[in-house]
């Protein structure tokens, strides 16, 4: 008689979730995803800018960002904002972020986090094939735009002479040669550095494109519902405890995003995190015409293009999950827009809603992905900060492999989920 398939409940249907949930449901495993949203809430991918950008290779915590976040944390037009508070699990994490702010650090994440974002880049492409490109892939490359020549010198000796070093081809461009290749928009730059490898795709459409999939493929889903606890025996979980009853599964994926780390209540495993506010602004009829995606780098402002659409997006905000929006925020999001393309004017921007969503940020700039220690049929799969759109689909890929007793594609001791203890 056939075995059952073995069982997995994914704890968070959001992007990661939902990549889990594909690259385990293709492998034979009994995929049930339970979310606390309804079917048709938001998530934090649906309003990001949606680069797939293997050209991101230096971690949030690098050298010189504890200095940098100090001063930005002086102004209000500053793009890194931690709202100072007496809370112990923020202190703990920018002890842990400030101690990873070193040189070896981005020796040792640099060539991971490359290998991530090359690996979500090419099962992209695979995902684009099986959806007929349903959410618009774009394999044009990033710009990052630099409107000061000190700013250009400093991309070029830094993130472009590293990139290239990595193998991730980084182009310096002066403002001319950047009009060649975006000849639709007037820019007020020095120059840029393109990637040739980077993409970008329309997250309001990779969604549901990956939920065809994985209504194709029988995934389960318990919608609008919590997980609050779980059930453990031996060490080993046995089920997730929800307001509806337990989810009883052989193995468990966290995928809670920010909120990944609230979610461990009561395992005696803890998970630093903290949830970074970012804003999106989508113009519906842009002025100008973009065609690549663009970051402006002194204000760190991204602007995608998404089919007729152009979203700029940006701040990191890291002040707890406050479900409200600081104007003073979005207002640099708006100056910035204008500052790099004079032809947008603050007029372009009335009327239109901020989105907001939490980026999970962990202190070192690395995702948490693996088996925890102490629970080995719970797998971590949360943490991506600025690049859960890029690395969603590896992590799935690599959730499946673990969970699977297979070699994963990139080694994993940096990413333990156990590593700050
Ligand atoms: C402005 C902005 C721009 C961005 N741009 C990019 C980009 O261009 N490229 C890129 O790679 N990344 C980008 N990101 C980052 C990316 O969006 C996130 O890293 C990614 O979406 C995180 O996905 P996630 O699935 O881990 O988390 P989430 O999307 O937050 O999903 C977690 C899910 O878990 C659910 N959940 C929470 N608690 C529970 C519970 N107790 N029980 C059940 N379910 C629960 C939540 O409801 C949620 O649906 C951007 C982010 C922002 C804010």
């Amino acid at each position: 008689m056939p075995r059952a398939p073995k069982s997995v409940l994914i704890c968070g249907g959001g992007i990661v979730g939902l990549s889990c949930a594909y690259y385990l449901a293709r492998d034979g495993w009994a995929v049930t995803v339970v979310e606390r949203g309804a079917e048709t809430a938001d998530s934090c991918a649906q309003g990001s800018a949606g680069y797939v950008s293997p050209s991101h290779v230096i971690p949030l915590a690098a050298p010189g960002m504890v200095w940098k976040g100090l001063k930005w944390m002086l102004s209000s037009r500053s793009p890194f904002y931690i709202q100072p508070r007496l809370d112990s699990e923020l202190l703990r994490w920018g002890w842990q972020f400030a101690r990873s702010c070193t040189p070896e650090h981005t020796r040792r994440a640099a060539p991971l986090l490359r290998d991530l974002c090359l690996g979500g880049r090419r099962l992209f492409v695979e995902l684009a094939a099986a959806t007929g490109n349903a959410f618009e892939l774009r394999t044009e490359g990033l710009l990052n735009l630099c409107q000061t020549a000190a700013g250009l010198d400093h991309e070029a000796h830094g993130l472009a002479a590293l990139a290239n070093e990595l193998g991730v081809e980084a182009r310096v461009l002066d403002a001319r040669a950047t009009a060649v290749l975006e000849p639709g928009v007037r820019m007020d730059i020095a120059g840029s550095v393109y990637f040739p490898i980077d993409a970008h795709l329309s997250p309001r459409k990779f969604i549901p494109a990956l939920r065809g999939l994985l209504a194709g493929l029988g995934v389960q889903f318990h919608w609008q519902t919590s997980v609050t606890g779980w059930r453990t025996e031996g060490g080993r979980v046995t089920a997730a405890r929800t307001a509806n009853g337990e989810l009883q599964a052989d193995e468990f994926v966290l995928a809670g995003g920010s909120w990944s780390g609230g979610m461990l209540a009561g395992l005696g495993v803890r998970l630093p995190l903290q949830a970074g506010k970012g804003y999106s602004l989508t113009l519906e009829r842009p002025r100008c015409r973009v065609t690549k995606p663009m970051i402006l780098t002194e204000r760190r402002v991204a602007v995608t293009p998404m089919g007729e659409t152009l979203r700029f997006g940006g701040t990191m905000e890291i002040s707890g999950h406050r479900d409200q929006v600081r104007p003073e925020r979005v207002a640099q999001i708006i100056a910035a827009a204008q500052a790099f393309f004079p032809d947008f004017t603050p007029e372009d921007f009335a009327g239109i809603q901020p989105w907001f969503g939490y980026r999970p940020v962990s202190p070192d700039g690395l995702p948490y992905l693996g088996r925890f220690g102490r629970h080995p049929n719970l797998t971590a799969a949360c943490g991506h900060a600025m690049l859960g759109v890029t690395m969603a689909p590896v992590t799935g890929l690599i959730v499946s492999e673990v969970l699977g007793g297979r070699p994963p594609s990139v080694p994993l001791e940096l990413l333990q989920p156990d590593r700050f203890g």
